[in-house]
Formats: structure tokens, sequence, C-alpha cells
């Protein structure tokens, strides 16, 4: 597996491995082991992100032309993978990943050379507005309306469970400019100030007890159309591109998934019940999942190398990832019994000095049981993975 010949990839596992030593704070090591829910809290996350861009590494998907570090996918994939067991914060920094691709892509040449380089430092941090209250699986459904005056769109209506809205400076979002003809055919994707006269965020606290939710909220919001990105009404293909971008960027979950194993792994020692039958079944079966997904992931990579299209793999490694994320938090569960019950926000929060009730290692289990509950809905449900590998695969 050597795309570029130019390239040894085990000098730059270990470049990363180094860099993660020496970069990887011990506040931010703690961040990435408490999330509870996906994504780490912001202010851990923006301080990660300020770190890799000092070392050039903030884009990993990005040409060195943008500012990215030109990375191939074994690279990106190694940087995800040794990220993950290293227990960075999980950042998922919608505007680099996915809005960034999308003004390369699609965008003018202005719009590039203003939004792209914010992107990298942080200093525009952007939030994601697809989902409404009546459109989630079925995104083409959306309502809100963006209505022609002018130069400028007269955007109404709502966003829902839009992460980390609250902190965003920016957002990208798909808008409805028509109703004629198919319901694909009339959205845009524009781009808008979140200090825009008539936008209120309204945060939604999920069940762990995280605020990364938020629900937005437009009332006559006044859009220049030079914000918009591709033609009025060519929005979905615009956002069909960013999805594709999403799956098939050479990314990894195992090595996340590997060192919330580990975790796992020394509770169940602490706990004293290694040798109880259940929780060695339990974790030997963790353990095949977890190697297969590996595997997985890696035959995935080798087909993005070779130009190929991954197919429905990305659905089978969406399900498999969160299956077996949410099957280690229950095991957790199970080992540390009732102290997992306290909710204990304070104690867990990165440096605090709030003492724990019961022991220390209890901290994270709950909170992380609940916030996994969100990986089978987040990007694509379960059930809508499912549909896509029955039709594609199993060509039902
Ligand atoms: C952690 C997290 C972060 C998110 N961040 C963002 C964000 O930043 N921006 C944003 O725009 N959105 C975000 N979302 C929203 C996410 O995209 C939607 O929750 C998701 O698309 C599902 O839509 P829904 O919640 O409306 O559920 P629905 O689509 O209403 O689905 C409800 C249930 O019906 C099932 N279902 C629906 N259609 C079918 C079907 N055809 N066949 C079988 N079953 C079906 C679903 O699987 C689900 O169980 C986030 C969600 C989560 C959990």
């Amino acid at each position: 597996m050597s795309p570029n010949s130019s390239v040894d990839y085990q000098s730059f596992r270990q470049e990363v491995r180094t860099f993660l030593a020496e970069n990887l704070t011990e506040e931010l090591r703690e961040a990435g082991r408490f999330t509870a829910g996906l994504i780490s809290p912001y202010e851990y996350g923006i301080k990660w992100q300020r770190i890799l861009h000092a070392q050039g590494w903030a884009a990993p998907t990005w040409p060195k032309e943008y500012g990215g570090p030109g990375w191939d996918a074994p690279q990106r994939y190694i940087f995800a993978h040794e990220c993950g067991l290293a227990n960075a914060p999980s950042w998922s920094n919608m505007g680099v990943i996915l809005c960034g691709p999308v003004i390369m892509a699609f965008g003018r040449d202005d719009q590039k050379k203003f939004y792209l380089p914010r992107m990298l430092t942080g200093e525009d941090f952007w939030a994601q507005g697809y989902s409404e209250p009546g459109a989630g699986s079925d995104l083409a459904s959306l309502s809100m309306k963006a209505e022609s005056d002018g130069d400028d769109y007269l955007l109404n209506g709502s966003k829902i469970w839009t992460t980390h809205a609250r902190y965003a400076n920016r957002m990208f979002c798909l808008v409805r400019t028509s109703n004629a003809g198919k319901k694909q055919e009339g959205i845009t994707f524009l781009l808008l100030d979140m200090d825009t006269l008539g936008i209120r965020v309204e945060p939604l606290i999920t069940i762990a007890g995280e605020q990364d939710f938020n629900q937005v909220f437009f009332d006559d919001v006044r859009v220049s159309k030079r914000n918009r990105i591709g033609e009025e009404n060519g929005g979905w293909q615009v956002a069909k591109y960013l999805l594709e971008f999403e799956r098939n960027n050479g990314s990894s979950v195992a090595g996340r998934i590997r060192a919330t194993l580990e975790n796992l792994k020394g509770v169940v020692k602490l706990e004293g019940v290694e040798a109880d039958q259940f929780f060695q079944k339990a974790l030997s079966e963790v353990e095949i999942e977890l190697s297969s997904l590996e595997a997985m992931e890696e035959q995935q990579m080798v087909a993005l190398v070779k130009g190929e299209s991954p197919g429905a793999s990305g659905s089978i490694l969406s399900y498999k990832s969160t299956q077996l994320s949410q099957r280690i938090t229950e095991i957790g569960i199970e080992a540390v019994g009732y102290y997992v019950s306290p909710e204990q926000k304070a104690a867990r929060t990165p440096s605090s000095n709030i003492p724990a009730i019961g022991p220390d290692h209890a901290l994270p289990i709950m909170p992380r049981y609940l916030g996994q509950r969100a990986s089978s809905i987040a990007g694509g449900s379960d059930e809508i993975q499912k549909n896509i590998i029955a039709k594609s695969v199993l060509g039902l």
C-alpha cells in the first residue's frame, strides 16, 4: 500500500506520535477521555485546533495550495488513528472538514481568499445549518425559506441540532429558494454571519447534560446573494458533494474506539472483575469486532488510494462503529455498577479539584453511555445506513 513512494509511512507515524507526545497536554488528553458526546467541548477543541495550526496540520484533508499539509489518504488515516489512540480531543471543526472543501470546489476566488485562511486559524468557527424540526434523514424536505429581495435573501424558519452554534460566528446552511419541481431542485447553499440581525440561538441540553446542541431561529434575516455558493436552486448538488467528502475523506474512528476499549479494560481491572466470565466474553467480542473494523477501515483506504469509489463501505463502517462504541459504554456500566449514577459534571471537568463521589474511573462512564446514544443518529442514523447497505450491498 504505497500510493506515494516518496512517503515513508512508518516514519510519518513516528512523527505524528512524537508530535502528540510533545503537544497534547494533560488537560487536552483529559478533555478527550472525558468527552461525553461525540465532540469534545468547544474550549478544548479550539485549543487543540490552534496547536495543530501552528504545526500546519489543522486541516488534514486540504491540499497545500490552501494551507493544508497535502497528505495522501494513508497519511490522513494514520493521523486520525494516532489522535484517537492518544485521546486527543474529539474535534469536529465543520468549517475545516465540510465547508472548506465545498468553497474550494464551488466558491468564487474572493470567497476562497477570505474564508479559507480564517478557518485554519480558528478565527472563524462554523456551524452546519442542515437539519430542521421537520427535516433530518429526509433532508430534502427542508423548508427554511429564503425569499429573493433585490440583492439579498430574506430568511425565515429554524435549524435544529446545530452543534456548537453558540460559539460559531458563521454558518453554512441549506435554504429553500423554490417550491417548484422536485424538492431537491429548490434548495440553495448559503454562508451567513451568526451576528446578523434576526438570528437567535437557543441551547438544547442533551441527555448527558451537555450543551452541544442548539436550535437556531431566523426572523427576517437579510443575507447578501454574494454569500451563495453555486447557483440558486443548485444547493443539493453542493450538499451531496459535501456528504461524499464527509464519508470518503480517509478518516478513522477505530483508533478512538481502541482508546476507549483500553480505558474500559483499565476500569474492569480497577473494579476487580477481569476474571469474571461475563467481562472476559464481552471484552473478547469487542476486541474481535474492533479488529475487523480496523481491517475494514484499511480496506476502504486502499480503495480510496486506488481511486475506486468506496461505495456502501462508509455505511457499513458507520453502522459497525456506532454499535461498538455503544457496546463499550454498556460494558462500562456493568463493570462499575451503582457509582455510575451520580451526575458529577464539575468533578469530571478537566483540571477540576472537585472530589468525585466514588472512584475517579467511574466519572465518565454514565455520561459516555448517554452521550453515545447520539452516535446511531448523527451523520445518518443506523436505520438509514442499513437501508443503504440493503440496497447497495444486498441488492434488496
Ligand atoms: C450528535 C449529533 C450532532 C448533530 N449535529 C448537527 C449539526 O451540526 N447540524 C445539523 O444540521 N444537524 C446535526 N445533527 C442532526 C442529524 O443530522 C439528524 O439528527 C439526523 O439526520 C436524523 O434526523 P432527525 O433527528 O430529524 O430524525 P428523523 O429523520 O426524524 O428520524 C427519526 C427516526 O426514524 C428513522 N427513520 C427516518 N427515516 C427512515 C427511513 N427512510 N427508513 C428507516 N428508518 C427511518 C430514523 O432512523 C430515526 O430512528 C446532529 C445530530 C446528532 C445526533
